[in-house]
């Protein structure tokens, strides 16, 4: 037993770390990795944790708690993002960090794994604290990152105006311009054309191939989506223009459930509006869209157990468990999220033959494009839009093919498969560098 499991009783719920290294337990199982390489995966190679003190609006200081975390680079320089939430821990930030460094063998880009947390509730700063906070945390790890060090990139409710402070104040310090240093930026300072809807694109590049081998019309394939930001407004656009029916979609607050469909960009301009998904549509007692679809509010809860063909869940880790993994009636999952099933639902989800394409490979879209962008910042020559994605898709085809051949040669699943592929070029790597 790995000692990153040590403290591990039956009856203790298990972290999320632990949850990581019960997937890459499996699929090592499987594969006969070395055990020594296990186990140099099982624990991050550097931990850190930050006090950020911010000059409050009212004139007080706060000091905020922040960390960052870079679990392996034997493969390329770490890379992951950052997350600010109230509820962010060291133990969600190493499983993330850790999935990143899977991901990126997944996808087979020269990157390692990291991941950042600040804990804050984002909604209770002004734009200036925001920023305050945001060139804090940079001093604060600046230290350690940097384009062949170290590359964060935006995650849940950091965005590409928080990586343009990012590069501009690790810019300052080092006194000359280092836009590689952070991916996810705005175009005007060295973003990727490309980049803001990259998550979802991989997703949706995977996807349909799987639809188009399964023969499946996607007209006729219904959709519900949890998760409304980045990764979720842009694959319910994504898959509506690809003709698929979204029929379900939530955020924080709730969600909204629409039989005959969900015009993806209605949605995103009532959100605007009305800030919650769950308040879309209201026309009097009744819910419709503006194509004048009935409508219905559902709980975030019910929006899991919709009758649909494709779940996709595009908001925070541990959605699907034991207690609702049975419920489930979707066909496939499509997990954008990072962490979002957890391995007890894994094996609920399988024995129902529900299919559920896996973090690591689904939202791998993200990361392969924050290294094309980092590519583009260090060699100071930038990419058309067509370019970028020709090259992401041709990344997530190859991908989903590996994985789906590996899945029937080890007779698992899906994600044991994308674990397996990515362990074996982790392996290959150490034992290479003779680790
Ligand atoms: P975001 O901050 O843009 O959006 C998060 C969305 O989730 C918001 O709509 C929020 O209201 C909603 N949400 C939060 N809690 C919820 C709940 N309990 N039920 C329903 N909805 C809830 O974040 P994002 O960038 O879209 O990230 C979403 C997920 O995708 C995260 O797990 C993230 O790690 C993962 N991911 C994102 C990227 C990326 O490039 N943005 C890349 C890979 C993975």
């Amino acid at each position: 037993m790995i000692s990153a499991l040590k403290h591990l009783t039956p009856s203790s719920p298990m972290s999320l770390f632990e949850n990581t290294i019960a997937q890459m337990q499996k699929a090592a199982k499987l594969m006969q990795l070395t055990p020594h390489i296990e186990e140099l995966l099982s624990h991050p190679q550097r931990i850190l944790e930050v006090s950020i003190p911010v000059k409050m609006d009212s004139g007080a200081t706060k000091v905020f708690r922040g960390f960052r975390v870079q679990h392996n680079n034997v493969r390329g320089p770490y890379k992951g993002g950052i997350r600010f939430h109230p509820e962010v821990d060291m133990e969600e930030v190493k499983a993330l960090s850790m999935w990143m460094t899977i991901k990126c063998g997944v996808v087979n880009i020269p990157l390692g794994g990291a991941k950042g947390g600040v804990i804050v509730d984002h909604t209770q700063l002004s734009a200036r604290e925001l920023e305050g906070l945001t060139r804090g945390y940079t001093r604060a790890i600046a230290p350690f990152i940097g384009p062949e060090q170290d590359v964060p990139a935006p995650d849940v409710y950091t965005n590409p105006q928080i990586m343009a402070w990012i590069a501009d104040e690790y810019s300052m310090l080092q006194g000359r311009n280092k836009l590689g240093v952070v991916t996810g930026k705005p175009l005007a300072v060295g973003g990727s054309e490309g980049r803001n809807e990259a998550t979802s694109q991989g997703g949706v590049y995977v996807l349909q191939e799987i639809v188009k081998n399964l023969g499946l019309n996607p007209k006729e394939t219904r959709v519900v989506i949890q998760g409304f930001g980045n990764a979720g407004a842009n694959v319910a656009n994504l898959l509506d223009q690809a003709g698929f029916k979204v029929i379900g979609i939530s955020d924080s607050k709730g969600g909204l459930y629409c039989e005959g469909g969900i015009h993806p960009q209605e949605a995103i301009a009532c959100k605007r509006e009305k800030g919650e998904v769950g308040e879309c549509f209201v026309a009097g007692m009744e819910y419709t869209t503006n194509a004048g679809n009935a409508c219905r509010k559902v709980t975030n809860a019910e929006l899991l157990e919709l009758e649909c063909d494709i779940l996709v869940l595009s908001a925070l880790e541990n959605q699907v468990t034991k207690d609702n993994a049975d419920r489930v009636k979707a066909k496939f999952i499509l997990e954008l999220a990072n962490g979002p099933t957890t391995p007890e639902a894994d094996e609920i989800l399988k024995a129902k033959n529900i299919l559920v394409i896996p973090d690591i490979l689904a939202n791998a879209g993200g990361v392969t494009v924050s290294y094309f962008e980092l590519v583009q910042n260090e060699a100071n020559f930038y990419w058309s839009a067509e370019e970028v994605d020709q090259r992401l898709k041709a990344i997530m085809v190859s991908a989903w093919q590996h994985v789906d051949q590996l899945s029937k040669q080890y007779h698992c699943t899906l994600r044991e498969a994308a674990f397996i592929a990515a362990l074996k070029r982790l392996e290959e790597a150490m034992l290479a560098r003779g680790m």
